[in-house]
């Protein structure tokens, strides 16, 4: 007998339809033989709503409050999917994410699972039960408090859940059919994939692919769980995330798909000195103010004054508060100026093949050059190329990596309602 997690998003159960068709999924695959345990998103936009909701009552709501806000979504939509399932005449169980033994650290809104205890949840999967887990939230032990994980949560509670109860795979149902070679919005002839590595996954979700949240991704690589992931909106079989990028043979690998990003801006520190520590104490003070930045650039240094350019991205959520603590930084440590740029975007081509390929640089830059896109930044990782573009050419880019790299179907792809949550 299998274990199978299900996880569903919010598109999929934005409605007591929706809610009713995620049931029957639930009790044919528990009437195939399957036991299953269900995590939950929140009902369709919920989520939004309530933050929406929160802003109006205070412009800078407590983090406890919000949390204890937020995870009020999931059990509702956790409660009526147990609902639903028991109308079929299925036996279940309904859990919180601490009742389901979701362990957490204490940061509210962006918490990360420290371990999960399912217990309870194990014993009513012993007991022939359905069990329905509410995604996205857990508890503290020291503070007993509930948590969040972060917007998208609920991949990584499935995922978690499914590592812990060591689940044969965790299936992610969205409304869409699968992970594509592009994000169909933006390149219509792309086309689904029928199985990726972990690697290549984690690649193209921090390269701005939102099929899944990078940490779950992480998570299932760490814990070597299969991920599936499918629509809830149709009977194809997904696509299969699992496997190490090193057991994939020479022959096989292949590049895998292109990712966009708009969530980045720029900022570049000029005149910074060039001597041992400058640069370190740029980054120390973005981390101390838990700043994530993901490309670094730094110029040769100009030979009459000794010193250099510094370039990074950081999410445009960030840039305002980073400016304000460089500014601060400005005039002690000499710097000649700060400036910061949010009309950028991130084109990434990721893939096995790229290790055994040369020339995918190459061909890579060719295409942008014929598409007449400027390129302002570039960094790789053994399985990946990225670019920074003006944002007004991000879509274009997408369409000449993709067309260049022949990594399209010969069907436009189907998006149900298109939002992939
Ligand atoms: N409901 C939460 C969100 O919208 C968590 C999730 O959907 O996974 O971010
Ligand atoms: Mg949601």
């Amino acid at each position: 007998m299998a274990l199978i997690v299900q996880k569903y998003g919010g598109s999929s159960l934005e409605s007591a339809e929706r809610i009713r068709a995620v049931a029957e999924r639930v009790v044919a695959t528990k009437q195939a033989g399957n036991d299953v345990v269900v995590v939950c998103s929140a009902m369709g936009d919920t989520t939004d709503e309530l933050l929406d909701l929160a802003a109006q009552v205070n412009p800078n709501p407590p983090a406890r409050e919000m949390d204890m806000l937020l995870t009020a979504g999931e059990r509702i939509s956790n409660s009526l999917v147990a609902m639903a399932v028991a109308a079929q005449g299925a036996d279940v169980q309904s859990f919180t994410g601490s009742q389901a033994g979701v362990i957490t650290t204490e940061r509210h809104g962006n918490a990360r699972i420290i371990e999960v205890t399912p217990g309870r949840v194990q014993e009513a999967v012993d007991q022939g039960k359905v069990a329905i887990v509410a995604g996205f939230q857990g508890v503290n032990r020291d503070t007993k408090d509930v948590t969040t994980l972060g917007r998208g949560g609920s991949d990584t509670t499935a995922v978690a859940l499914a590592a812990a109860m060591k689940a044969d795979v965790c299936e992610i149902y969205s409304d869409v059919d699968g992970v594509y070679t592009a994000d169909p919005r933006i390149v219509s002839d792309a086309r689904q994939l029928e199985q990726l590595c972990f690697e290549e996954m984690l690649e193209l979700a921090a390269s701005g692919s939102k099929i899944l949240v990078l940490r779950s991704v992480e998570y299932a690589r760490a814990w070597n769980v299969p991920m599936r992931v499918r629509s809830s909106y149709s009977n194809d079989p997904g696509t299969l995330i699992a496997g190490a990028l090193e057991d994939i043979p020479v022959e096989e690998a292949v590049l895998t798909g292109v990712a966009t990003d708009e969530s980045e801006g720029k900022i570049t520190i000029l005149g910074i000195k060039d001597v041992p520590g400058e640069a370190a104490k740029v980054f120390r003070a973005l981390a101390d103010a838990e700043i994530n930045i993901d490309m670094v650039l730094q110029n040769i240094s100009s030979i009459e004054d000794n010193t250099t350019d510094i370039t990074f991205t950081l999410p445009t959520a960030d840039g305002d508060r980073a400016l304000e603590m460089l500014g601060a930084m400005k005039d002690a440590e000499g710097w000649d100026d700060i400036a910061y740029n949010d009309q950028v975007g991130k084109v990434s081509l990721v893939g096995a093949g790229m290790k055994s390929h040369p020339g995918v640089t190459a061909d890579f830059t060719e295409a942008l050059r014929d598409a007449g896109i400027n390129i302002d930044m570039m960094n790789t990782s053994e399985i990946r190329i990225t670019a920074v573009v003006r944002q007004d050419d991000l879509a274009e880019a997408a369409r000449a990596l993709h067309t260049k790299f022949e990594l399209g179907g010969d069907e436009p792809a189907i998006v149900y309602a298109g939002t992939g949550r």
